[in-house]
């Protein structure tokens, strides 16, 4: 297909291939790296398109800069168990969702529009920070911003600090919301203190990040976040090209018994209508209608919305990419090849790790990457900070480690999930994985170390980093 692309012969592909070395048949997948060496060496001129859609194998061409037009945000609300993220997407839904004129019941479909002041905002409506990672270890990019809940009378928790690790990791902002605040116990002030070490600097504390005291019980200060959110977008000036086959991402997808697979899709590019042939991860279909969260019938879905598709051959996953493709032979063609690429992948996960040491250095040396990504989790906290203190002394000008989360507790799913989307490996400290974690990290590709004494964790990181790696133990 590569040599196809470039209208050269295949088998030439294959001689420079093995002037390198790599003795490929004309069925093996290369990866982009290699392929623009080789496109290069062949006289032609490269041009890279972003990682997402080089992974559903579309090659969509980037849209000029004058086809693109202002969108609303993508907004995920994230926070501990109990802190009232539920309680907020609802409060914020039951205030003003945008009903169709018969306004119809509200269904829970994964993601919902609202309208503040005449400006659309789109909530996906499925919090937890796995969904979140997990949508992004497929190299999709679902969410613009990260509403923070954090209770005002329970401050900075757990998972709240995960929270934080999964969105600074993906490179998201940050808007606090500190929720709660009709307790008697409410102490938004002992919040953000809290919040300053995982570097979260709200403005009160003479940093960036805007933080907005709420009650989502009685719905106090909604208009303000939402606001808050507004302003934030400006920011990011965030912008699609509406007059484009549409590409999206599956927020949520299951089978339903009357209706078949049904899978909510958050356009990204584009719109999106009934009759498109439409891929999405392994699986393909054809728009038989697509319905809004309040069950109302939509024609047309351009950039950040969010729709029930029906016509989908079989369920998709999660945070598959969705891509509208020319005709029914094209998808077939598509999802076949995904579905070998999926085999094939399974068993290179079976042969090698993706996130271990050994693969990072391997991509440190081909990338020249300057940071080593890894999540530490130990059993107590001085000793985490101990680690991280050690850790960071390490780095040098050319290789720095880069701590994606550290955090005391055992090893979770979660855990895992934040690792794969960086490909870094888990390290724990007088820690263990339990079950779900380990059999994640199985299945991913994962590699989790343990150790019991600072020394030799750190001594093993430094090995990786300066190339030295110690055989695995
Ligand atoms: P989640 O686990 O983060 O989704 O939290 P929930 O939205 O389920 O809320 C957990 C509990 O906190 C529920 O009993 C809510 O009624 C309560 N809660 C949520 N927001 C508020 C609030 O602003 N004020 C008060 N007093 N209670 C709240």
């Amino acid at each position: 297909e590569f040599a196809n692309r470039m209208t050269e012969r295949a088998v030439d592909v294959i001689k420079i291939l093995m002037k390198q070395d790599l003795m490929l048949k004309i069925t093996d997948v290369i990866d982009a790296d290699t392929a623009e060496l080789i496109a290069v060496e062949m006289g032609h001129t490269v041009k890279r398109v972003s990682e997402s859609d080089v992974e559903t194998g579309l090659f969509s061409e980037p849209d000029s800069v004058e086809t693109l037009q202002a969108r609303p945000p993508v907004v995920t609300i994230m926070g501990h168990v109990d802190h009232g993220k539920t309680s907020l997407l609802d409060a914020l839904r039951n205030s003003r969702v945008v009903t169709g004129e018969a306004g119809g019941i509200t269904q829970h479909i994964g993601a919902y529009q609202i309208e503040q002041a005449g400006n659309k905002i789109t909530f996906i409506d499925t919090p937890g920070h796995a969904a979140f990672s997990q949508m992004r270890a497929r190299g999709a990019k679902s969410t613009d911003v990260v509403i923070l809940v954090v209770a005002a009378d329970d401050g900075v928790m757990p998972q709240t600090k995960e929270a934080i690790a999964h969105a600074q990791a993906a490179d998201v902002p940050i808007i606090v919301a500190i929720n709660k605040m009709d307790k008697p116990g409410a102490d938004p002030s002992r919040v953000r203190t809290e919040l300053l070490q995982d570097s979260i600097v709200v403005e009160a504390m003479g940093g960036e990040v805007i933080d907005v005291e709420v009650s989502a019980k009685e719905g106090t200060n909604l208009d303000k976040l939402l606001e808050m959110i507004l302003l934030q977008s400006e920011v990011l000036e965030l912008k699609a090209n509406p007059d484009r086959t549409a590409e999206g991402i599956v927020v949520e997808a299951q089978l339903d018994r009357g209706r078949g697979p049904v899978a909510t899709v958050l356009v990204q590019k584009g719109t999106l209508r009934p009759g498109d042939i439409i891929v999405a991860g392994s699986e393909w279909g054809r728009v038989r209608a697509m319905l809004d969260e309040s069950g109302n019938q939509v024609k047309e879905a351009g950039p950040s919305k969010p729709v029930e598709v029906l016509g989908f051959q079989g369920t998709p996953a999660a945070g598959d990419m969705v891509a509208v493709v020319e005709n029914e032979a094209r998808a077939r063609e598509i999802v076949e090849y995904r579905q070998r690429q999926l085999r094939e992948k399974a068993s290179v996960v079976a042969s090698g790790a993706r996130g271990s040491l050994e693969e990072m250095m391997n991509r440190l040396q081909d990338t020249g990457h300057k940071e080593f990504p890894l999540v530490l989790k130990g059993d107590v906290q001085g000793s985490v900070e101990a680690i991280v203190q050690a850790l960071k002394e390490l780095g040098t000008d050319e290789v720095s480690a880069r701590i994606l989360m550290s955090g005391v507790g055992g090893i979770t799913e979660s855990d895992v999930t934040l690792a794969l989307a960086s490909k870094a490996p888990i390290i724990g400290f007088n820690v263990r994985a339990n079950k779900q974690a380990r059999e994640a990290a199985r299945r991913d590709g994962i590699e989790i170390r343990y150790y019991n004494i600072i020394y030799d964790l750190v001594d093993d990181i430094k090995a990786a980093m300066s190339g030295l790696l110690s055989p695995e133990r």
